[in-house]
Parts: structure tokens; sequence; C-alpha cells
């Protein structure tokens, strides 16, 4: 759905003095805008980042800035926490809002022990509230750590592991954000497969239906995949493959259809 500028700006101007309180009329209506924006002809692709930050999320921000290509990052609090390094690159991307989001990766990203983490839903879903306080988080938006699972208005989906978690977080209002296709990485943590080949996995999944949301496609990264130039580009030329398709568009996660309460 194309709006014009002059029609949009129009309608915000028409809201705007139509109302005793101008300022919040404009921003209700920026707001349901973004929310309703979906069109039929359009695919639309959410790139998510996980575990930063970490060497390599400043090549994620870097690079998305320079394609301006909409992004989620989804963050580990101590990540953020332990040094003014994090701390930074946390700054980059709340500091840029139009472009980034942030996600609850919690905080101790299970201590990779997610056996233990799973068994103990209370002890979770405090470490999750504690990343939300840590990255002073205003939407309830969460990635489990290496867990693929869903919880929004429409998708419920959740192994046996981890359902009394997700059962906790849904009663507080978070939406649990899984993937449709990952970019995965190999045990030196390097990217697996190219940027060509990552697209047209994209381009398979829209075509044959699979992905969890039709026409909405999540693809999941980890910012460490991208702390070296050569793998950096890889993400650049990847991003620029699937620019060159003129019906994909790429959205925050925040804008991601069905999340409850609208994510916040
Ligand atoms: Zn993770």
């Amino acid at each position: 759905m194309a709006f014009s500028p002059l029609f949009y700006f129009f309608t915000l101007f028409t809201l705007a003095i139509n109302s005793s309180n101008a300022q919040v009329s404009v921003i209700e209506s920026q707001t349901k805008r973004q929310v309703s924006k979906f069109d039929n002809s359009t695919k639309y692709i959410y790139l998510t980042f996980d575990d930063g930050p970490l060497l390599g999320t400043s090549n994620c921000i870097d690079i998305c800035t320079h394609q301006q290509a909409q992004a989620t990052f989804f963050e580990v609090g101590l990540h953020q926490e332990r040094a003014a390094f994090g701390k930074g690159l946390y700054e980059r991307i709340i500091q840029n809002q139009s472009l980034f989001a942030l996600g609850n990766h919690s905080y101790s990203h299970a201590n990779n022990k997610y056996l233990y983490y799973y068994h103990h839903p209370d002890m979770a879903f405090h470490d999750f509230l504690k990343s939300k306080s840590t990255l002073k988080l205003e939407n309830n938006i969460v990635r489990l750590p290496g867990n693929n699972a869903w919880n929004t208005t429409v998708l419920k989906k959740s192994s046996s592991l981890v359902t009394p978690l997700v059962h906790k977080l849904d009663s507080a209002s978070f939406n649990v954000i899984g993937w449709d296709v990952e970019w995965r990485f190999n045990k030196k943590g390097f990217p697996i497969g190219s940027p060509q080949k990552m697209a047209n996995r994209v381009d398979a999944a829209f075509a044959s239906n699979h992905t969890s949301t039709k026409n909405h496609l999540v693809i999941l990264m980890h910012d460490h995949m991208f702390r070296s130039p050569g793998d950096s580009l890889k993400l650049a030329n990847l991003i620029g493959l699937l620019k060159t398709n003129p019906n994909y568009a790429f959205r925050k996660i925040t804008q991601y259809p069905g999340l409850i309460n609208g994510g916040r």
C-alpha cells in the first residue's frame, strides 16, 4: 500500500487540528499506520541478530545502516551490562529507532545450560525480567536462548521442554519470537553457505509458504558471525541480494503481525 507524501501529511495535519492535543494525535496516527501497513503484494523480511552485544555487532549496525535495512537485535542482558564496549553498542542501536529494534534474549543466555534452564521455569522467567530491566526495554518481545518457540496472539508453538516457561511469559503478556530461516555458523563461528544460497532459501520459503506467518519471514543470524571484514561482506551481500526483489521489504520485529498488546 503506497501513501503519497502529500496525502500522508494532509491526514496527519487534519487529525492534528481536530484534536485538543495535536501532538498526541499525530503520534497515535503514526503508530496505527505502522501497525497496519501490510499489503498482499509485499513479502516482509525480519533480519534478527542474536546474542549481542558482541564482536560483530558493530559491523551488523554499520551494514544495516548503510543498506537502510531495518533489523532487530535480540540482546543478552549480561553482554550489555558487563563492559563499556557492550553499553556503547547498545546505545548505537537504541539511538536509531527508525531502523532498529531491541529484543530480549534473556539475561544469562541460560549460561548455555538449556536443559537446566528450561526445567526451572520460574528462574528462567525472572532471568527474562532481569534482562528487560537491564536493557530498559519498553516492548515485551523475547526470544528463547537455543530454542525456536513462538507465542503471539495467533502463533502458539513450543516444545514440551519450554512450554512451562512460555506459559509464564504468556501470562505476563510477553511475545515469544522464533525464526523461519537460520543462517547457521560453523564451530569457529563463521557463516555456513554463501549469501546467494541464503537468498535462495528465503525465496523458497516464501514460494512454498513455509513461514510461520504467510508473507512474513524471520531470519536468525548471530552478531558474532560477522566480526571479520570478509564475513561482514557476506551479510552486506545477502541484504543486497534480497533488496533486488522489488516485492521484499525489511521490517523490525516490533512490526510483526499479531503481537500481544501490539508488542508493548
Ligand atoms: Zn542466543
